[in-house]
């Protein structure tokens, strides 16, 4: 078996957070709390959930921007959970990011050249060298190598993106962390930028975790899909079986609110109502149960097992692929006297 190229378990991270201006009163917010997977080499894995689930936080702590409260990272065959950020830099030239805004995460007064030469700049490149590599990954990202001293102010919103994922393939990496790569974009510049972060991780062999609250966003990319929930993955599988069945009743909500017709054809439309609860303050038992339209009495106070469903599925459900009500048949109870 291939070995892994990145390994994450049991991950952890906790916030102390002042509930009161005072900061007399503190309190633990549980932004991700144990999650494990595994990335193949050439593998690329989407993350997906609502606003606040922990997905930007777990992309954080696999770069070591955060250090982790519990839980470890392996990084090809080496454990980086506690690596300093000096012993970090090593490793950057491996692991690099794209960030979600190509307006705010391009310094404005440099030239492209320097913006997408600076990794190569940190590791020693000759200028020589640098200009000759800038000008080959902007080719392979679609831009003309002869823009490279202009400033980012000159290109528009997809081509800022492309220079910000031609900067993290300078340095050839093995795995890129896009977080919300295409969510400032429009949705026709979206597409485009997708099927070349496709043909990039397909043409260098790299492996991609792909962090996204679009569900039909992380479908276009990803070989696999990992769902998160308050913190926690709560169903983890290959793209197809969890488009074609998913098991878990927030899985089907989001599949479900995907605006795609194929989608809609296939799938019930299942109602998701309610707020998220306070990660400060998570619900007892299933993190889900206070939205989960399935949910039984069991659910509020027993915390459901990560279960392998099937080679490589999991699924973290007492009642996994349960039929949910549908929208017209919530309707119908709330119309009833
Ligand atoms: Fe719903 Fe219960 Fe499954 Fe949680 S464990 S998702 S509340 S059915």
């Amino acid at each position: 078996m291939t070995m892994a190229l990145l390994e994450v378990q049991d991950l952890t991270k906790e916030f102390v957070v002042e509930r009161s201006l005072l900061g007399a009163q503190r309190a633990t917010l549980r932004a991700v709390h144990n999650v494990s997977f595994k990335m193949a080499p050439g593998e690329t894995l989407g993350i997906v959930g609502e606003s606040g689930c922990g997905k930007t936080t777990l992309g954080r702590l696999i770069l070591r921007l955060l250090d982790p409260t519990g839980g470890s990272i392996r990084f090809d065959g080496q454990d980086i959970t506690h690596l300093s950020l000096r012993q970090m830099r090593g490793l950057r030239q491996d692991i690099q990011v794209v960030f979600q805004d190509p307006y705010s995460s391009l310094n404005p007064r440099l030239t492209v050249r320097a913006i997408i030469g600076e990794p190569l700049s940190n590791f020693g490149f000759s200028t020589a060298e640098i200009t000759r590599r800038v000008g080959e990954v902007m080719e392979v990202v679609g831009l003309q190598p002869d823009t490279m001293d202009r400033n980012p102010h000159a290109f528009s919103g997809g081509q800022r993106q492309r220079i910000g994922i031609a900067r993290a393939l300078a340095l050839r990496p093995k795995l890129i962390v896009c977080d919300e790569a295409v969510s400032a974009l429009d949705v026709s510049i979206q597409a485009q930028i997708l099927n070349l972060l496709a043909d990039i991780q397909q043409e260098f062999g790299l492996t991609l975790l792909f962090i996204s609250h679009n569900l039909g966003v992380i479908r276009h990319v990803s070989h696999r899909i990992a769902v998160m929930y308050l913190g926690e993955i709560v169903e983890l599988a290959t793209e197809r079986d969890l488009f074609e069945n998913p098991l878990h009743p927030y899985t089907r909500a989001l599949i479900s609110a995907v605006p795609e017709a194929d989608i809609h054809e296939r799938t019930e439309r299942v109602p998701l109502d309610g707020e998220i609860p306070s990660p400060v303050n998570p619900p007892p038992g299933c993190p889900f149960h206070t939205r989960c339209p399935i949910a039984r009495p069991r659910c509020g106070s027993d915390l459901p097992d990560y279960r392998e469903w099937s080679p490589r599925r999991m699924v973290r459900c007492h009642f996994p692929g349960e039929a949910l009500p549908t929208f017209a048949e919530t309707a119908t109870e709330r119309a009833l006297p």
